[in-house]
């Protein structure tokens, strides 16, 4: 039975990751033998796990294997393995498509990025797979059967836009890909893809530690010159992880790393351990150096695959790693787990709980020690995960106060350099019991914003959060250390010590009384926008600012929980006014003499728009606010 050849066209963005492949984006071409062979072995655990957990499936798993062939005469490289094979359809889904999130941005982010370092930065991050077979070759041929079906499916493309499918009878179980050498590589020794020697070297430095056995025919003279083919095994196929420490080189790892998460820099961390007792299982984790581009995507998966006595049973292992540590990658091989093991049983089973806690604090220990021993590193690492980790201030309530220890903040303190909170705390004046911090859209418009002029004047450090979360954790953790953390945009600002309150005593109480007029009027006037208006203590320069209850949800936050599609009640703030300001004053005395003056009410109108202006908010008319503004400005002229 064929049904003849079919032709298709291959997805937009996979034919345009395939162009890139054609035009050989990567330097390293050798890796197109690590996908292949990595994906055979992806292929030969699934088999071996659905022959466990599928009864129905009758399937011969007694020589699963991988089998590198070579053709010099029609230079073509066979990669086959007895595995899981593929059904027409997913052929036509998996081969011919990217299922990837993000893609078309990552393309897009290539496509911009003008040298070439940074594009295979780029793609380097996103893992190339099977595609990549079209750097060294012309033309390449899968043929494919899936286990349990009796029909198989044969595959073709040249690289182009489009490739042909065909169903045809027999194919023994599993895949094969075959790679049609391009033949420009023919002269060039280094890139001859057919020859023993290369193979050897490329399995031996990516692909060593595959736990099935990569076999090819090698040629052997033996001492009487007699010449005989034989298989010979390439990898030694030992488990990275089960390997003791000291057994393990640093490029093993490297190439581990790179195995597993597609990413082609080297890891900024590895963590290699074993526990033993009731529950045994070791583990290698990896902390990458830098962030993947889907980090923050809807639906970015975890980095940890689960085995289970060598058996591979899943990648994206979400009870082992917390959301987010997301970007921690490796592998957990318990011994004590059945094979059988569903998602369920996972997020029930005790021993998993405690072994996700391990890892955690494991995780973070190691950011920590980092932190105490190699700055530059530790930089590195919060620059990339920084805005990850403090998701965990919000989800991790066990470790908050390990990651408290381990974050950094931008700070007034220094304008080059983040601060740790215990560094902050060791710089905190005499007196001052808690750390203040403001919230905004950038340091330049927390630092120019009024709230900030009083800290200033009396050289109180504030921390300056400018990430979305950071609204979200601040107001929730307690405090560091016993120290409160204190909004400098929220209650009332008390920063006199009791000598200079005490001189100004008195002055105060005149102010006060000066002003109740005004701001009873005022509060009245604005009642729709504030909830009160006060005299500041927090202001030297500008008029006005406008400040929340310490139990208010900031603006931002308000602005979040509405962009996330959550009904908010609107929150009325409070109007400050700096009673030693000219318009301030000016507006008091214009208000005692001409109360009903409707410039008088406008002027209290312009005055709330500014203040609201300055901390980067937006007004409620601006159309009304512009031409009162222009008329004002107009008659100064
Ligand atoms: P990735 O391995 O990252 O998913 P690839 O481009 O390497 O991406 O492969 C795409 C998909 O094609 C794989 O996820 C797998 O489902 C399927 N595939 C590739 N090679 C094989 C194979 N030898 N056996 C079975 N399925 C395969
Ligand atoms: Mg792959």
């Amino acid at each position: 039975m064929s049904t003849g050849t079919e032709t298709f066209e291959f997805q937009a963005e996979a034919r345009q990751l395939l162009q890139l492949m054609v035009h050989s984006i990567y330097s390293n071409k050798d890796i197109f033998l690590r996908e292949l062979i990595s994906n055979a072995s992806d292929a030969l655990d699934k088999l071996k796990l659905a022959a466990f957990t599928d009864k129905d499936l009758t399937v011969d798993t007694s020589d699963l294997h991988i089998a590198i062939e070579v053709d010099r005469e029609a230079r073509t490289l066979t990669v086959r393995d007895n595995g899981i094979g593929m059904s027409r359809d997913e052929v036509i889904i998996l081969i011919g498509t990217i299922a990837k999130s993000g893609t078309a941005e990552l393309l897009e982010k290539i496509r911009e990025s003008k040298d070439a370092a940074g594009s295979q930065d780029l793609i380097g991050q996103f893992g190339v797979g099977f595609y990549s077979s079209f750097m060294v070759a012309d033309r390449v041929t899968l043929l494919t059967r899936r286990a349990g079906e009796s029909t198989a499916t044969r595959w073709e493309s040249d690289g182009g836009a489009t490739y042909a499918v065909e169903t045809v009878d027999d194919a023994p179980q599993g895949t094969s890909v075959t790679v049609h050498l391009r033949p420009e590589d023919k002269e060039d020794q280094l890139f001859d893809y057919t020859a023993e020697w290369k193979i050897r070297e490329i399995v031996k430095r990516y692909s060593d530690f595959i736990a099935w056995p990569i076999r090819m025919a090698v040629e052997r003279t033996d001492n009487d010159g007699v010449t005989t083919t034989e298989s010979e095994t390439l990898n030694s196929m030992k488990a990275l992880w089960a390997r003791s420490k000291d057994d393990v080189k640093e490029d093993e790892y490297k190439e581990f790393y790179r195995h597993l998460s597609h990413d082609w820099t080297d890891p900024l961390e590895t963590i290699h351990m074993r526990a033993e007792g009731t529950f045994e299982y070791e583990t290698l984790l990896f902390i990458p150096s830098h962030a993947p581009y889907d980090l923050f995507m809807r639906g970015a998966k975890r980095g940890v695959q689960l085995y289970v006595k060598r058996v591979f049973i899943m990648d994206d292992c979400q009870e082992l790693m917390p959301e987010y540590l997301r970007f921690v990658k490796g592998v957990v091989d318990a011994q004590d787990l059945s094979l059988n093991i569903s998602r369920e049983i996972l997020q029930k089973d005790r021993h998993i709980q405690l072994m996700r806690r391990r890892l955690v604090k494991k995780v973070l220990s190691t950011v920590k020690e980092m932190q105490a021993g190699d700055a530059e590193r530790y930089r590195t690492f919060w620059t990339e995960f920084g805005k990850a980790v403090k998701e965990g201030l919000l989800d991790d309530f066990d470790n908050q106060s390990t990651i408290l220890e381990i974050s950094s903040f931008a700070s007034t303190a220094d304008p080059e350099q983040l601060t740790t909170l215990a560094q902050y705390v060791e710089r905190m004046k005499e007196g001052q019991t808690d750390i203040y911090y403001s919230t905004g859209e950038s340091r330049t418009m927390i630092e120019n914003s009024p709230h900030m002029e009083a800290f200033r004047a009396k050289g109180y450090e504030v921390l300056l959060l400018t990430d979305p979360i950071d609204e979200m954790w601040v107001s929730s953790v307690p405090n560091f250390d016993g120290k409160t953390f204190q909004s400098i945009a929220k209650g009332q600002v008390d920063l006199d010590t009791d000598e200079e309150k005490e001189n100004a005593g008195p002055e105060r109480e005149q102010q006060e009384k000066d002003f109740a007029d005004l701001l009873g009027w005022l509060t009245g006037q604005l009642g729709e926008n504030v909830k009160e208006v006060r005299l500041s203590s927090r202001l030297t320069t500008s008029p006005a600012c406008i400040v929340g209850d310490s139990q208010d949800m900031t603006p931002t936050l308000e602005k979040m929980y509405r962009a996330m599609g959550q009904e908010v009640p609107a929150v009325k703030r409070i109007l400050e006014l700096n009673p030693t300001h000219p318009l301030v004053t000016g507006l008091r005395e214009a208000h005692g003499k001409r109360s009903d003056d409707p410039a008088v009410a406008e002027t209290a109108e312009l005055l709330y728009g500014m203040a609201l202006l300055a901390e980067g908010g937006e007004l409620g008319d601006p159309a009304r606010f512009t031409r009162l503004l222009a008329e004002r400005l107009a008659r100064t002229l």
